[in-house]
């Protein structure tokens, strides 16, 4: 190689070192897809002297729709046997903002989409309280399919359902995650800890910021914790507004 383009390419090397490492300054795993544009231009200078192996340095998180095509008709646990439909989630796929809960019930389950029934109805009130839309926001549940009677999800069920989810929250890389009720936010969180002690403050799950509140359904049986509810949204919007999500 002559010296000149060797020198062309440790520059070229080092923009692109330089350009990973203040992505990760910035709480990027990975490189979102408009980033990759940039990389490839990089890149294509690069390959034209050199080495067209190198576009293997760059990896995007592909979209949704190669999310739901990998999980497929899932039997990887054995809510698959009595679900009627798997709920991969719902809305904006540029959304800042995502509300994860925990599982799909019974309507849930009939309609292919998370939170539809009365909890879901509260939920687009809740979104509604923060000036927002449902169309705005991605709903969706830490676990993809109606645990029988509604139980608790199961930590088998989790392990095979969770990184789904992440790989969606990859995909969508949200500004603010709301974590919806005890379990979401414990599954996100790694925590045992009580719902009551995580909501309204602010925790962070793969760089994304997260607000744990209660769910809508406790909020249905236990209407006393409305202010809570209300102040967490509070709090989520003010995050929004002030662009202080980190991303
Ligand atoms: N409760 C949840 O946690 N998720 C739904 O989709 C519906 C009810």
């Amino acid at each position: 190689m002559p010296a000149n383009a060797f020198k062309e390419f440790q520059k070229i090397v080092n923009d692109v070192t330089l350009y990973l490492k203040h992505q990760r300054t910035l709480g990027m795993e990975v490189l979102a897809p408009e980033d990759t544009q940039e990389m490839l231009k990089i890149l294509d200078g690069l390959e034209e002297n050199f080495s067209p192996k190198k576009k293997t340095l760059v990896c995007t998180p592909g979209t949704l729709d190669t999310v739901r095509e990998e999980l497929g008709e899932c039997t990887r646990c054995s809510l698959s046997s009595s679900r009627k439909n798997i709920v991969f989630g719902k809305g904006n796929p540029h959304a800042s903002l995502v509300f994860v809960g925990e599982a799909p019930g019974g309507d849930e389950d009939v309609a292919g989409e998370p939170f539809v029934g009365e909890a879901g109805q509260l939920l687009t009130r809740i979104i509604q309280s923060i000036k927002l839309r449902r169309e705005d926001v991605y709903i969706c549940n830490i676990i993809k399919c109606r645990p029988p009677k509604n139980r608790d999800p199961k930590s088998e069920e989790i392990e095979a359902c969770f990184p789904f989810l992440k790989k969606q929250l990859e995909v969508i890389r949200p500004r603010l995650i709301c974590a919806l009720g005890k379990f979401a936010a414990q599954t996100l969180l790694g925590t045992t800890e009580r719902i009551s002690k995580l909501r309204g403050k602010i925790f962070e799950f793969q760089h994304i910021k997260v607000v744990p509140t209660f769910h809508p359904a406790s909020l249905l049986r236990n209407p006393e914790w409305k202010r809570e509810v209300w102040q967490d949204m509070q709090l989520i919007q003010k995050l929004l507004e002030d662009n202080a999500c980190g991303l």
